[in-house]
């Protein structure tokens, strides 16, 4: 049976994770009764992928993260480091931690290059964005996880509450 945690963007948790290493302030109430509850378990992938605070930016050129995992596209840095490979090892690992939660539901950041859920920048670095997902939304969604973003949360709610 699946579990009642929800895996969650660690920034909006206003964790300092973020490229920048600006912290967000996210304080909707629905994540914060949540977080009562003690449900929420974060994560970045980016820093789980092994990359430090701050860091570049990156983006995906040309595709998204289903063409990254089809190896059609790359995420590549500003000063134009590929680092594709360190965007899947932490997909890989909030994939391995919603296994061994049996996490059934996600909470990821839009827009951003891991955690998009409806849409990306576009690879162009001018705060343009495209439909897309970035690439741990991806492999969520790939193995049955239900994947919200932040802008979606009163939809997240009624899947949760329905899946008790
Ligand atoms: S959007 Fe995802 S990868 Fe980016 S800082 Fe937040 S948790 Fe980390």
């Amino acid at each position: 049976m699946p579990s009642k945690k929800i895996l969650i963007s660690a920034c909006l948790l206003g964790q300092n994770v973020r490229y920048n290493a600006e912290m967000v302030a996210f304080k909707h109430s629905i994540i914060r009764w949540w977080q009562s509850q003690d449900l929420l378990i974060p994560v970045c992938p980016e820093v789980d992928g092994d990359l430090s605070v701050p860091r570049d930016p990156a983006e995906i050129e040309d595709g998204d993260g289903i063409s990254v995992w089809k190896n059609q596209a790359k995420v590549v840095t500003v000063s134009g480091d590929d680092v594709s490979a360190q965007f899947k090892k932490g997909a890989e690992k909030a994939l391995e931690i919603t296994l061994k939660y049996q996490i059934s539901m996600a909470i990821l950041k839009e827009r951003s290059p891991s955690c998009g859920h409806r849409r990306i920048y576009n690879g162009q670095f001018q705060g343009l964005t495209i439909e897309g997902m970035g690439v741990t939304a991806v492999l969520l969604e790939q193995h049955g996880i239900a994947v919200f973003s932040e802008e979606e949360l009163e939809s997240a709610q009624c899947f949760w509450q329905e899946g008790r």
